[in-house]
């Protein structure tokens, strides 16, 4: 039977059988016991699905992973320890010293030094290219080794939207999928897979969870690319793979082949996975994700329009305001709301941003983003202070610019906390 987001939500990945618990169980247990040592090779040479050990495959995080393959309509899902790994795996799964790749350079200030700087190291260069370039322009970034695009949905901090089915018809058109973190959006707001994209990573650590309780990532495979079909340029899918016996992932698990790879090879290798304990706080945050997700739009859409009167206010970037740059293909991408995260600039000096955020009172200053709470952050003094100037502007973060990520609170009190900030400042 298919079921909506909302179902899925809370019955996807786990289901009970007689007698089993209701809730998701957490298998805090590193290994699994068979009775014979054939059943146990069987396992290692992927003739026969099943768990033997947690860095390769644990039951808890396996439901949560289903979970999300289903929200977002992939064929298969990783969970990761963090965003930051999911990002990394989802490249790097189809990237090796040599090769090249696109980004977008409106991302978070950590994976813009991912990128940049420490895939460098390992020999994977990437352009950065401004998302709003024309078609021309981007195209001018394309190399014969290039091998994938990537863009946030909507970016961090900056709020800007990604033109999903653009940038999926640009890779296409070069042979290589485009990857996209949906991590702001969530499959609630915004499914990529139905605009072309073909990988989706998330920072589960935000609205996924919702509650602060754990960092995470996810990764998701449609299933849509079309390995075979460029089969020069990404080998490692489609050519024997010396660490399984010489297995060639395409052919043995078709439209799986990259999130299988993934699983088997990469995490078995690198080996960053949440605890299960981790996994379960996070399938419990994705209970409430569809409810959480309505709140926090309806009040940062109230907010957002708050803050526009306000004549403290220099500038403001919400992508559901109907005069916003990116409202087009915000109604596009997500009709029923972006997110809660709003970014805005102070009139005034960089201190006047502090001062602003010093006088707040429920409303707390933290690295987080993308909670139940409200919370604030100044990214120039904070997540982008290792940016330069010139490299704050290129990732669409200006000096003044304020992140306030409106939870689902009363509005009317993050409104009233907001004022009284504001109210501060004047004496
Ligand atoms: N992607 C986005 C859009 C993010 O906002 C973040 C963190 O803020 C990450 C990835 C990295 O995720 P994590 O902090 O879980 O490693």
């Amino acid at each position: 039977m298919k079921k909506n987001l909302g179902t899925l939500c809370i019955h996807a990945g786990w289901k009970p059988k007689k007698g089993e618990p209701q809730q998701l169980p957490i298998y805090q247990s590193t290994t699994f016991r068979y009775e014979t040592s054939d059943q146990m090779a069987r396992l290692f040479d992927l003739e026969e699905a099943g768990y033997f050990y947690t860095r390769l495959a644990n039951p808890t995080n396996d439901a949560v992973a289903q979970k999300i393959a289903a929200l977002e309509g992939g064929v298969g899902a990783m969970l990761t320890s963090s965003g930051q790994a999911a990002n990394f795996y989802a490249v790097f799964n189809i990237c090796g010293a040599g090769d090249h790749f696109i980004t977008s350079s409106n991302i978070y200030g950590g994976t813009y030094n991912l990128f940049g700087v420490t895939m460098k190291q390992l020999g994977i260069e990437c352009t950065f290219i401004d998302p709003d370039w024309d078609d021309e322009r981007v195209e001018q970034a394309f190399r014969p080794n290039t091998k994938c695009i990537f863009g946030e949905t909507i970016s961090n901090p900056g709020g800007n939207i990604f033109d999903i089915e653009r940038f999926a018809r640009l890779a296409h058109k070069h042979g290589v999928p485009l990857i996209v973190d949906n991590t702001f959006a969530t499959p609630i707001n915004c499914r990529p897979f139905e605009w072309g994209c073909d990988i989706v990573t998330h920072s589960t650590t935000k609205y996924m969870d919702g509650h602060a309780t754990q960092v995470g990532g996810v990764i998701v495979d449609s299933g849509n690319f079309d390995w075979d079909a460029h089969s020069d340029a990404f080998p490692g899918l489609t050519t024997p793979d010396a660490s399984y016996h010489g297995l060639t992932y395409t052919k043995a698990f078709g439209r799986k082949a990259y999130i299988t790879k993934l699983d088997t090879h990469i995490m078995r290798d690198l080996g960053s996975i949440p605890s299960p304990q981790n996994a379960f706080l996070l399938n419990l945050g994705l209970e409430t994700l569809h409810l959480r997700m309505q709140r926090h739009c309806e009040n940062a859409l109230e907010v957002a329009k708050w803050l526009q009167q306000r004549p403290e206010v220099l500038w403001i970037n919400y992508a559901s305001l109907p005069d916003n740059k990116y409202y087009a293909l915000a109604q596009k991408y997500m009709p029923q709301g972006t997110c809660g995260v709003i970014a805005f600039g102070l009139k005034g000096t960089r201190d006047e941003a502090i001062r602003f955020m010093d006088n707040l009172d429920f409303i707390s200053i933290v690295t987080h983003v993308a909670d139940a709470r409200t919370c604030v952050l100044h990214p120039a003094s904070h997540t982008h202070r290792q940016l330069s100037d010139e490299q704050l502007r290129e990732a669409g973060v200006p000096p003044e610019l304020i992140r306030l990520s409106v939870g689902i609170e009363d509005v009317e009190d993050i409104i009233a906390d907001l004022n009284q900030a504001f109210d501060k400042m004047k004496k």
